[in-house]
């Protein structure tokens, strides 16, 4: 099976757990590291 990787850093689920989500209408990938900043613009 292939690693997803985060849409924003690169990194992949074999070193961070990944989420999945929806940006302008594409489904993207982003690790729980970006989230937080994500989240707050
Ligand atoms: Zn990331």
């Amino acid at each position: 099976m292939e690693y997803g990787k985060c849409y924003l850093c690169g990194n992949s689920s074999e070193e961070v757990a990944l989420l999945v989500c929806e940006v302008k209408g594409e489904e993207k990938k982003v690790c729980v590291r970006c989230l937080p900043m994500l989240i707050h613009g």
